[in-house]
C-alpha cells in the first residue's frame, strides 16, 4: 500500500464526518416514515395516493442508499484498523490516492466497481 499515515488519518476522518452525516440523513428518513402514518389516517384521494407512492419509493431508495453508504463506511474503517484500506478487494491493487480522495469509503478500483456494478445492476 503506497498511502501514508497522514493521508490513512485523513481519510478515517472524512469517513466519521461522512458517517455522522448520513446518521443523521437516516434519522430524519426515520422521521418521515412517521409522518406518512399520520397521512395514510386522513384517507386521501387516489390522486394524493400517487403522489405519496412516488414519493414513499424515493425514501426508500433514499434509505437503501444511507444504508448502503453506511456500510462501506464501516467497510472501509474496518479496513483502516487491519491495514487494507486502500487496495482494491477484489484484485488486491493499490486504489488510486486521487479515487479515494473523491470516494474515501472506495473498497474497488475503477476496473472491478466497473465490473462489479454490470454484476450487480440489472
Ligand atoms: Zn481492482
Amino acid at each position: 500500500m503506497t498511502l501514508t499515515d497522514p493521508q490513512i488519518s485523513d481519510f478515517k476522518e472524512k469517513l466519521i464526518s461522512e458517517r455522522e452525516q448520513l446518521s443523521r440523513t437516516k434519522e430524519s428518513v426515520f422521521h418521515s416514515d412517521i409522518d406518512r402514518i399520520d397521512l395514510r389516517v386522513e384517507r386521501p384521494s387516489n390522486s394524493d395516493e400517487n403522489k405519496r407512492s412516488g414519493a414513499v419509493e424515493k425514501e426508500i431508495a433514499l434509505e437503501h442508499h444511507v444504508l448502503e453508504s453506511l456500510a462501506a463506511i464501516d467497510l472501509a474503517l474496518a479496513r483502516i484498523k487491519s491495514d487494507d484500506y486502500g487496495v482494491c478487494v477484489d484484485c488486491s491493487v493499490d486504489i488510486p490516492y486521487q479515487r479515494l480522495y473523491a470516494f474515501p469509503a472506495a473498497a474497488r478500483c475503477v476496473d472491478c466497481k466497473l465490473k462489479y456494478e454490470k454484476l450487480n445492476i440489472p
